[in-house]
């Protein structure tokens, strides 16, 4: 048979198989018109008939047969310059397969928005062109006499090499557009129209920077990593290294050997550090063959980054999570920078982690993985400890600075001395004038916006709550607002008790805006801001407030985790969290893991000068395991302890987790719809994997839907989804209309 078909001319198949832009999560074939053979491949898009009207359509397969009869055919292609990268298409049916997500959702996901939707067009410019063949010796001295514009025009078009953007001829030769048509008239010009880009960058220019001598630990790790990219073998390596140690040197080492060897790279950052600090260190190295996505461009700036890399034209991109699907030519090399960081997982369907993504993309593409982190996610540690990843270490700062002084304050006790909480306390209060006094920075750390995390009346227990959400509001004194956190219902807050009118209303808990009150007045003299998502409305807000404590006009800078990550402040030598506890208690198998990553990465933000830095962590457990490994700034024994506590409890990243999460407007009807999914999951389960019965998640109830969740874990991941996925179809499609929904999330991130 095999030989036959192979005697055969080779015919170009006449079947597509498509998903479509609805969420159907199945693929429907459709038969390729004549005239279409051969141009239509996995990943183009085309437009199909669907029901009485006209899709679009992703390929993701040709096949010569069908097991269908009466195929429709494909109208047409949509968008061919557009199409997705067949080893793309590849990698979102793993992405559907390993998520449990719509097929059609995981392949979109493959293109940005702006270039699916297909409305953005290529810029265009009009040059202006000098037609060749011309005697100007006879043609310019009769234009200097009757037409002095037009000469002026044809000397600047003489100047400049015979060809120039129209808009840059006319300020070069001073004249106005008439001009240049009257000499397009004449046949002397002629005009012609140009795809140019739209730069993100044209503002800014960038020094260029070589490649610095490196250390022998940094010189190490560079080794293992372009061994395995010389060879072309698909190898993750976790890169742990404090802040300060080098990373950053080595991943554009890495990128510049694969450059040489005609590989590409894409290089992924958390949303929040792809400050213009970190792009240029890319472009002062690169050029332009480096392309940024990330939200703050433009539908313009990235269609044409996107189109760029799509052409071949820029080889590096550095993006946020979803630039992990640019769509590089040749790819040899993948960066996850800050690889613990949560917002690598996408919150929405497609729910995928970019981190373990990247790792299957670069096994497809034989490309290699560099994951670098000061603080290692328990998954990667995992991963290295089987031997699935290998571990690279830079153990110590280039500087050779030394670590900082991390001391730890017990509130309780200064609450007993002083009588009642405080929110400062009297070492770290003293240690601020002492900064103030000499000139240095100081930075507050407290994971909590707002003034007051709740209003509470003392007289009648009344506690103001968002009705959509059955939580506290966070009280916001300057605005004089009740805000709900988790819904962003704003009001104005009350003057006294809604309940029984009492006008001693208090304020209870801590956000970083009575932070910022209490602060100010304690340090009445200092210029002390504020950086939290209540401030920082917007990326120019979050700059300008950067640029000013850079340049030392702000001595005391306040704010949530938003300054916990990856800036560097050499004039800073004290930082205190004001109450490490928040986010050590927190219903989670992650909280500790979170806790210190958190802890190791604000204390990384002291002295990265000529002077060592001090960390202050004020809390209620002082001792408490976490803080203790954080305080020493332990890894390797925090990991092995962490670990060995996930494998009793078989959590993560021990085993996999699969949640699922059912919302809905009716509490009783929602129970319900959860308990008798689950007896129908429960008989499919092999023994290896354990069902937590369904119950409310830990957020019970957010804008008017009712929460409830079933988790699984344990057993292989692809069975449970596999099995997973006509369940979850099913009960969807029969609780719509009711409004209900079921969710399912793998290896989730949020548990609430
Ligand atoms: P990380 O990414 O681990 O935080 P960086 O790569 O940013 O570390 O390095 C920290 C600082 O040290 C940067 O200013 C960088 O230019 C400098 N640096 C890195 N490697 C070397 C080296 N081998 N020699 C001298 N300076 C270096
Ligand atoms: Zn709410």
């Amino acid at each position: 048979m095999a030989d036959y078909i192979s005697a055969m001319p080779i015919q170009p198949p006449a079947i597509a198989r498509v998903v479509v832009n609805l969420s159907l999560d199945r693929e429907f074939d459709y038969r390729i018109p004549e005239r279409l053979r051969g141009q239509v491949h996995a990943g183009t898009r085309v437009v199909v008939p669907f029901g009485h009207s006209e899709r679009v359509a992703y390929v993701v397969g040709l096949a010569a047969d069908s097991t269908v009869h009466g195929l429709k055919e494909i109208l047409r292609l949509e968008n061919e310059k557009e199409r997705i990268p067949e080893k793309l298409i590849t990698l979102a049916q793993w992405m559907a397969d390993y998520y449990c997500c719509p097929r059609e959702l995981a392949v979109r996901a493959m293109l940005p928005a702006v270039v699916r939707k297909g409305t953005m067009k290529a810029k265009q410019q009009t040059q202006v062109v000098l037609k060749p063949e011309q005697h100007l010796g006879e043609v310019v001295p009769a234009l200097e006499k009757k037409a002095k514009k037009q000469a002026a025009v044809v000397h600047a078009l003489v100047r400049l090499g015979g060809r120039c953007e129209l808009r840059r001829l006319l300020r070069e030769a001073d004249a106005a557009e008439a001009a240049v048509d009257a000499l397009v008239e004449k046949g002397i010009a002629l005009l012609e129209r140009e795809d140019v880009d739209r730069d993100p960058f044209a503002a800014d220019t960038v020094l260029p920077s070589s490649a610095l001598e490196l250390t022998p630990e940094q010189k190490a790790a560079l080794e293992s990593v372009t061994a395995a990219m010389q060879a072309r073998e698909p190898k993750t390596f976790l890169l742990h290294g404090v802040t300060g140690s080098g990373k950053t040197e080595v991943y554009l080492q890495a990128i510049d050997h694969g450059l040489k060897a005609g590989l590409d790279a894409i290089v992924l950052v958390p949303e929040i550090a792809l400050t213009p600090q970190t792009t240029e260190r890319f472009r002062s190295r690169f050029g332009e063959t480096v392309s940024v996505l990330h939200s703050g461009l433009s539908d313009g700036e990235r269609f044409d980054e996107w189109r760029r890399i799509n052409e071949g034209r820029s080889r590096v991109v550095v993006g946020a999570r979803s630039a992990l699907f640019a769509p590089v030519r040749r790819l040899g090399l993948i960066i996850v920078d800050e690889e613990h960081e949560t917002t690598y997982k996408q919150d929405e369907a497609p729910r995928y982690n970019a981190r373990d993504v990247a790792v299957v993309r670069a096994q497809m593409e034989k490309a290699v993985v560099i994951l670098g982190t000061a603080t290692p996610s328990l998954e990667s540690a995992h991963n290295c400890k089987v031997g699935k990843y290998v571990l690279l270490t830079l153990p110590k700062r280039v500087d050779n600075q030394v670590m900082p002084v991390m001391q730890v304050v017990d509130m309780r006790q200064e609450a007993m001395e002083r009588g009642q909480p405080q929110i400062f306390s009297r070492t770290l209060e003293l240690l601020i004038r002492e900064r103030l006094e000499r000139g240095e920075q100081v930075i507050i750390f407290l994971n909590r916006r707002g003034y007051a995390s709740q209003m509470l009346c003392t007289k009648c227990g009344y506690v103001a709550k968002c009705p959509d959400c059955d939580t506290a509001y966070t009280y916001h004194k300057q605005a004089a607002q009740l805000v709900c956190h988790l819904c962003g219902r704003v009001l104005p807050a009350p003057a006294a008790c809604p309940a029984c009118q009492d006008p001693k209303i208090r304020y209870a808990g801590l956000g970083t805006e009575k932070v910022e009150a209490v602060c100010r007045k304690l340090f009445p003299r200092a210029a002390v801001a504020r950086m939290d998502s209540d401030t920082m409305t917007t990326r120019d807000c979050y700059r300008k407030a950067l640029n000013e404590f850079r340049a030392g006009r702000t001595n005391i800078l306040i704010g949530t985790q938003m300054i916990a990550k990856g800036l560097h402040f050499p004039n800073v030598t004290l930082v205190g969290v004001i109450y490490a506890d928040s986010s050590l208690h927190l219903p989670d198998f992650r909280a500790g893991e979170r806790t210190f990553q958190l802890l190791v990465q604000v204390a990384g933000r002291a002295g990265r000068g000529d002077v060592p830095g001090h960390v202050v962590v004020q809390t209620y457990t002082p001792f408490h395991p976490v803080l203790q490994h954080a305080l020493l700034q332990e890894y390797a024994p925090f990991m092995e302890e962490e670990l060995e506590t996930r494998r009793a409890l078989s959590f993560p990243p021990s085993t996999h987790m699969v949640l699922l999460l059912f919302r809905g407007p009716k509490d009783d009807a929602l129970y319900a719809a959860a308990k008798e999914f689950a007896e129908k999951v429960r008989p499919l389960l092999g023994p290896e994997t354990f069902m937590v019965e369904p119950g409310p998640a830990p957020i019970p109830k957010a804008r008017g839907l009712y929460r409830y969740q079933i988790s699984m874990r344990g057993g292989n991941i692809v069975k449970l989804t596999r099995l997973l996925r006509p369940l979850v179809g099913n009960a969807n499609a029969a609780l719509r209309p009711k409004e209900m929904e079921v969710t399912v999330d793998v290896d989730p991130y949020s548990l609430m």
